[in-house]
This record gives structure tokens, sequence and C-alpha cells, in this order.
């Protein structure tokens, strides 16, 4: 069947940048903590107080601007945007109209769709309502006054809901390896805007769109997508129009519904903020910045692929987390055996903090290089290796003091492989003439035997070799 629509979908992505203080006062800026806790006089807008600029937030949205290829504004300023709210006591924000830090940049999907971003430009978030339904109260938390945003823009570029969705956790992704926001979306990091409309298979003239505001998960982003293009598709299909409004997104029956439309849009009569000098870069200041972003997903990627030596596919799933990526790093940088370290990595790590939902591994990288060295290595075996690592997992300790307190050092005792072999030899000969005649697998009888025998004594591999010398004797 032949599509009648394409759609047609722009983002607004906020997401609260992970400075220690807030963006124009010294507040603390961290999620959370006793409602109205965080606040100052600065934040609360109460008259005469003053904000001063937080300059790691603008370091941190210039280095999210040029990881994802901007050009940085040299000249840029902040503008009030009003409206009034009670999660907001200034009855207005801080944040910048037409002089944003960051302009034209770009993302690529694994479609191959380049998103064009239009802007990245730094505001302040507003506060919490915290509704009580069952008393009838609603209560106003300003701890998230004035934390820290970047906003990013892109032009109407993306075409699906996978497309979409794909986007955002890029972007999350980045900023996680940028360390400028932890992207936390059930804590409210990282919140999308999504703008879409439909138009006539192939036609270049865009449609009127509808907005839904405030999505903070991949999959409420995917599904208000779906069912807002199911609903344009009627409303075009019976030859009506869709209304350009902002609607909102409702969780537990995956449909949207209108909030207002642009008749009675709001006017924030934007104005320059009189309080907060414009900022300047230089181009050393530029290129400092450029010079402190640290490896990107991607780049990360060619690096294992390239110097590590490792499959793309490994490259991939090694990457997939910044902390678990800096975690590998650390301890391949210890003990240098890429693909052992990996496979490792893999099963015994990351398959165990997966199942927790904190994102930090509790325990060190020398001591899981060490481990890895160790099983390489033969001093203990394999199985006892990974058996060091839930150990250490549940409980402290060094790798080293785990395999001599559950006994796990492989030792060699040259002379019991001989002394057991030996007389085992002597005692079976009956069969040394069946292997004579052909009958290989008396091999495997005497490898067992002898194993049992010599447990703890001596690996597999020596007593393998010490058989094979006897039989080549024979
Ligand atoms: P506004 O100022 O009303 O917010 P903008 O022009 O800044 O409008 O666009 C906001 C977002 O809407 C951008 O992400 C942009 O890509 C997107 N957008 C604009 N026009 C359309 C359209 N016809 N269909 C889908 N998205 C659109
Ligand atoms: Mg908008
Ligand atoms: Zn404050």
């Amino acid at each position: 069947m032949c599509k009648k629509y394409d759609t047609v979908i722009g983002l607004e992505i906020h997401a609260e940048l992970s400075t220690k203080t807030k963006a124009f006062c010294t507040c603390d800026a961290s999620f959370g903590g006793d409602p109205n806790t965080h606040i100052c006089p600065v934040c609360t807008g109460q008259p005469g107080a003053l904000p001063i600029i937080n300059h790691e937030a603008v370091a941190y949205a210039i280095r999210a601007g040029l990881a994802l290829g901007c050009e940085i504004n040299r000249y840029s300023r902040f503008d009030r945007k009003n409206y009034f709210y009670p999660d907001l006591p200034k009855a207005y924000q801080i944040s910048q109209l037409d002089l944003p830090l960051c302009i034209n940049g770009k993302l690529e999907l694994s479609t191959g769709t380049v998103v064009r971003i239009n802007r990245i430009h730094l505001e302040e978030d507003a506060g919490k309502m915290v509704h009580d339904d069952y008393h009838g109260e609603s209560w106003a938390d300003y701890n998230r006054c004035s934390v820290p945003l970047i906003e990013i823009v892109t032009e109407p570029d993306i075409k699906s809901p996978e497309e979409a969705a794909e986007f955002v956790s890029k972007i999350a992704l980045y900023l996680k390896y940028l360390d400028v926001c932890d992207a936390k979306m059930q804590e409210g990091s990282i919140r999308a805007d999504v703008n879409i409309s439909l138009k006539p298979a192939g036609s270049l003239v865009l449609g009127d769109r509808a907005e839904i505001k405030n999505l903070n998960s991949f999959r409420s982003i995917q599904r208000a997508i779906e069912s807002e293009i199911a609903r344009q598709t009627e409303i075009l299909s019976e030859g009506g129009r869709v209304v350009q409004e902002t609607r909102r997104f409702d969780d537990a029956t995956g449909t949207t519904s209108s909030l207002r439309s642009k008749e009675n849009a709001n006017d924030y009569r934007y104005f320059p903020e009189p309080d907060i000098m414009s900022i300047t870069f230089s181009e050393e200041d530029i290129e400092r910045a450029k010079s402190e972003i640290p490896l990107l997903p991607y780049e990360r990627v060619m690096k294992y692929t390239k110097e590590y030596g490792l499959t793309d596919e490994d490259a991939r799933v090694l990457t997939l987390e910044k902390y678990l990526s800096d975690f590998f790093d650390e301890a391949v940088s210890i003990y240098p055996e890429y693909k052992s370290v990996s496979n490792m990595f893999q099963t015994e790590i990351m398959r165990r903090v997966k199942e927790t939902d904190t994102e930090e591994v509790p325990i060190s990288a020398r001591d899981f290089a060490k481990v890895c060295e160790m099983a390489d290595k033969n001093t203990v075996n394999r199985n006892d290796a990974k058996t060091i690592i839930r150990i250490m997992f549940e409980d402290c300790g060094t790798p080293e003091e785990i395999a001599k307190a559950n006994g796990f050092i492989v030792v060699e005792d040259t002379a019991a492989i001989a002394e057991v072999v030996d007389a085992l030899f002597a005692e079976r000969y009956d069969l040394i003439e069946d292997y004579k005649n052909g009958k290989t697998n008396v091999f495997g009888f005497f490898m067992g035997q002898a194993n049992r025998a010599l447990k703890g004594k001596a690996t597999p591999m020596s007593v393998k070799a010490y058989i094979e010398k006897k039989f080549s004797e024979v």
C-alpha cells in the first residue's frame, strides 16, 4: 500500500545540567532534598535580589553545542520570558531568545537521517507543584527553581516515532559522555516537547502542527507520536484541518488531548534581561572548550575496534553506558588483554550491574583487571575467577586474598603429576595395549583418573601434557 502522508517531527529537548550550583545563585542544584531547602532570595525572586551567572553552566552548554556540531555565538545574551504560574515565583524565566549560545548543529541517526539542530540555549528551570488530590491541596517546591537547563531545538527533520526516540536517546547518551547531564529520565533530567505535522506524501509544504508537551521517557515519546499520527491522519483523511495547539499525553490511555490552542497561546513578552551581562567568547575560549571535549560514544567505538581490535558488536555493547565504558577503559589500561577483558567484563560485570539500578560498579577496575590476568595466566581456573568476582561484588577482599582463602590458587606440582600418572600407567598396562591397537578413547580414561587424583595440585593442561608425553613414549 502506498503511504498517503509523510510524518514531520521537530523536537525541543530540555536537559538539566549537572552543575553543583544553580544557574544564577549558589544554591545546591542537585535533585530532590526536603521541599524548599535549596532556595535563596535570588532563585525565589525576592525584590532586589540580583542573579550572577554560573560560568560552569555556560561551559557545559558550550561543550554540548560543540559536540553536536554547533557554531558558538561570539556574543550572546539572556532574556526574560514572562509568565505567571505558581511554580515560578519570579513570574519570569531567564532564558535566551534571539542570541542563544549555540546555533546550527546536527546529529545523524542510524537510518541515515541528518537532524539539523536549530539552536541550543541556556535557561533556568521552574519549581515543581505537588498536588494532593485526596486533601484537595497543592504544594509548591522551589528546589528546582533556577536549576540550569539547556534547550536543544531541532529543525523539523525527523520522520518517524522511532527516529524521534532514537534522537532523544542519542542526545541523552552524548550528554552523559560529555559529563554535562545525568540524563536520568525518571528524575526529569531530560524532557521533550514534540511537534508533529503530516503532509501529503512527497509534498514540500509543511502541514499544520500540534505540540505535545513534557514527555519524559523514550517510550512515551514514541507512543505519543504514534497516537498523534493516528489522530491527524483521521482528521486529514476526512478533509479537516489540524488545529495548531499544545496537547498533553496521557500515559494511561495512550492518547493526547488539547491543553491550549494558538488563539490563547502564551505571549511571553520577552525582553533583554537587564541584570545579567551579555556573554562574549574569544577564539581561544572556543579552542580551549573544544580541547576539553571527551571522547564521544562513536569515537569510543572507533577506538575499541581500531586500537583494541574488538569486534563492532563488542565495541557497541561496551559503549552503551558511559560508566561501564569508563570502567572497561580503566581495566584495560592496567591489563591490556582487550578481548579477554571484554569477554569477562560482559559476562561477569555488565550482567551483574544490569540487575541493580545504580550506575556504578561496586568493585575497582584494578581488582577486576587482576582477576582477568589471574584467569589468563592460569593462576586460578576460569570458573574460580568468576566466583572471585561474585564474592567481590558481595564482600570485600582483594582477588589474591579471596583466591587463597578459597583454595583457588592453582599449583603445578610436577612431582605429584609424574607420581600419579606413572602409577596409573603401571597399573593399567592392559589399556596401553588397547591404545596401541587404535582405541584412542583410552586417553580420556587416563585424563579423568589423573585429574581426579590431582585435584588442587595441578591444572588439567599440565596433566594432559604429561600423559601425551607418556603415550608418545610407549
Ligand atoms: P515556536 O516558536 O512556536 O515554538 P518554532 O519555529 O521555534 O516554533 O518551532 C518549534 C519546533 O517545532 C521546532 O522543533 C521545529 O522543528 C518544529 N516545527 C516547526 N514547524 C513544524 C511542522 N510544520 N511540523 C512539525 N514540526 C515543526
Ligand atoms: Mg515551542
Ligand atoms: Zn538560590
